[in-house]
């Protein structure tokens, strides 16, 4: 993700927290060597596989290959956004970020706007309790069979009739209308002749980030006036395409990841949902699905049953998620699609038929494979061989889509037996993606070559980069890995004490931070005390290289001596390395 906090205040920030505190607070951790180790929180662990270095502030598991530094933890552990988790990681440590630092991100760069949100939807709640029309509001509710614990769990309010209730009552309390403005709560009448309300009329669904801030507010018609849900257009806290709704209260009830998720369209979904039993949906508001909130959602849970009314646009947007979600479905994770009945929403499904009959169908959901299968499948015929090909063309640029793993030789060995071909001709025709995004994966760990042996033990011990000499020699070498590697040891010579936990946060959510990282974890391997006379060889056999090379070109242009060819030949090596 995208971010603008710069990298000296992350360096300062990691410098002060301390990883093994952080992470003993959360996981008990034993002393174990030079280390600290634990049952790994990531996987199922029976063994402490989890390991944490205090010398590092880097923490890696060698049974589920999770590894990072503070700021990953606490994104993996408390299912934060990279922003949330510095800002959280700030907080402990007592720093604060400074003024221009919280400016980076829209969600910092409104603080103001928190508080008048928050009085905002206080005024909302207020009114349900006390507005003269209270009444037919709570005679809604019930009516959908939404009990006042839910209404109360999910902070429920009302926004009065009329044009002037929230501006005024906020006024008072010194909120001026361009921060009401700001906060999407009030539009701006004609020539500047003053606001008036948004919501008005509305049942008030606050929307709230993980740690339970409202960020907006959601509003639902109590009768058929259009439109029927009314959202808070994007401001700097709001942001649909990122925003998930019920994942504060789905997180405040439970400690562990839920087993599985149910993504519905509606707040009204999720609060019916909840009503009856089915805690764990969260909603989108309102927009198409994106690649954003399917990493969030796939931080909440391993497994995502998207939930899609049968029309057309139902059909239409389970497709279109598809094409999202693809790229994401590592091994371990699942993904399942639930058609309603055509007229049904979960909300009025759920009411129908109950609890145990709804999860029967989330249960049931059609996986995904199955589901891409069969949409392709309808656009072809399977009878004829032309069929089976267009089946195989259609199925190529979604399949190429998925990242290696077990789960993409199932589907493609599901495609083999529909097309009735080898599945070995399936995986030559279809290739692999040409760039893995950068999400932590556990396949095995990199080949191992020179220049990553080289930055390997570098990152473990940084204090290396001054046994580096002729680098720049080194780096006319053009031998892949070999830049990277320069690149760290110019910057580890002039920060020599940097940890491999903040070395590694200059790179996150880049191809290089994905390299790096693995390489780092492949030196847990690596015995400490061996790392220097290894490191040393690394660098004589990077010399060699730099020396044959050079003779070799100086040779190839016709530019040696009889002595110095004689000379080669003497020393010639058939397998230099
Ligand atoms: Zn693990």
């Amino acid at each position: 993700m995208a971010h603008r906090i710069p990298q000296s205040v992350l360096d300062d920030l990691l410098a002060r927290v301390d990883l093994v505190e952080l992470i003993d607070r959360r996981v008990p951790l034993r002393k174990t060597g030079r280390n600290y180790s634990a049952c790994c929180p990531f996987h199922h662990d029976k063994t402490p596989s989890f390991t944490v270095s205090p010398d590092k502030q880097f923490y890696h598991c060698f049974g589920c290959g999770a590894g990072g530094n503070a700021i990953s933890f606490l994104m993996d552990y408390e299912r934060l956004e990279f922003l949330e988790a510095v800002s959280e990681l700030a907080e402990q440590a007592g720093v604060s970020l400074p003024q221009d630092a919280a400016a980076y991100t829209p969600q910092t760069t409104h603080p103001d706007l928190y508080p008048l949100l928050a009085a905002a939807d206080r005024f909302f709640r207020h009114q349900l309790r006390h507005h003269a029309r209270r009444q037919t509001v709570i005679e809604y509710l019930r009516g959908r069979g939404i009990e006042g614990t839910t209404a109360r769990d999910f902070g429920i309010g009302y926004a009065p009739p009329g044009w002037d209730n929230l501006h005024p009552a906020l006024s008072q309390q010194g909120y001026s209308h361009q921060a009401l403005e700001t906060a999407g709560l009030v539009i701006a009448r004609d020539q500047g002749n003053g606001v008036y309300d948004r919501f008005r009329d509305r049942l008030m669904f606050p929307i709230r980030d993980r740690r339970g801030r409202t960020l907006g507010f959601g509003g639902r018609a109590l009768d058929d006036t259009p439109p029927k849900y009314l959202n808070s257009p994007e401001t700097p806290v709001f942001h649909k395409g990122r925003q998930l709704y019920g994942v504060y209260e789905l997180l405040r009830q439970r400690r562990n990841k839920p087993a599985r998720l149910l993504v519905v369209e509606g707040y009204m979904d999720v609060l019916a949902l909840a009503q009856h039993g089915i805690p764990y949906a969260v909603a989108t508001l309102g927009t198409a699905t994106t690649d954003e909130h399917i990493n969030q959602l796939f931080r909440l849970s391993d497994e995502l049953v998207f939930c899609f009314d049968g029309d057309r646009a139902g059909r239409d947007a389970a497709w279109h998620t598809l094409e999202h979600v693809l790229p994401t479905v590592r091994d371990g994770r699942r993904v399942g699609y639930l058609f309603l009945p055509e007229g049904e929403d979960p909300d009025s499904l759920v009411r129908h038929i109950g609890q145990q009959a709804f999860e029967q169908r989330v249960v049931e959901a059609t996986p995904l494979s199955e589901y891409l299968l069969d949409q392709l499948s309808a656009q072809t015929r399977l009878n004829d061989v032309d069929g089976r090909a267009r089946l195989l063309e259609l199925a190529k640029p979604l399949l190429s889509k998925l990242p290696a793993g077990a789960y993409r030789d199932l589907l493609h060995q599901q495609l083999a037996e529909r097309v009735q071909a080898p599945v070995e001709l399936l995986n030559r025709h279809i290739s692999p993606p040409e760039h893995q995004p950068a999400v932590r994966s556990r396949a095995p760990l990199l080949r191992r070559t020179l220049p990553r042996l080289a930055i390997s033990l570098l990152l473990h011990q940084p204090i290396l980069a001054h046994r580096v000499q002729h680098l720049d020699a080194l780096k006319k070498l053009t031998v892949p890995g070999l830049p990277l590697f320069a690149e760290l040891v110019e910057y580890l010579q002039t920060h020599p004490h940097i940890t491999l936990g903040a070395l590694l946060e200059h790179y996150r959510d880049t191809p290089t931070g994905h390299i790096l990282t693995k390489l780092a974890q492949a030196g847990f391997d690596l015995n400490d005390d061996l790392a220097e006379a290894e490191f040393m060889g690394v660098l004589d056999k990077l010399q060699q290289l730099y020396l044959d090379r050079y003779w070799f070109d100086k040779a190839a242009r016709g530019e040696l001596d009889e002595h110095e060819l004689h000379y080669l030949r003497t020393l010639h090596r058939p397998d230099a390395d």
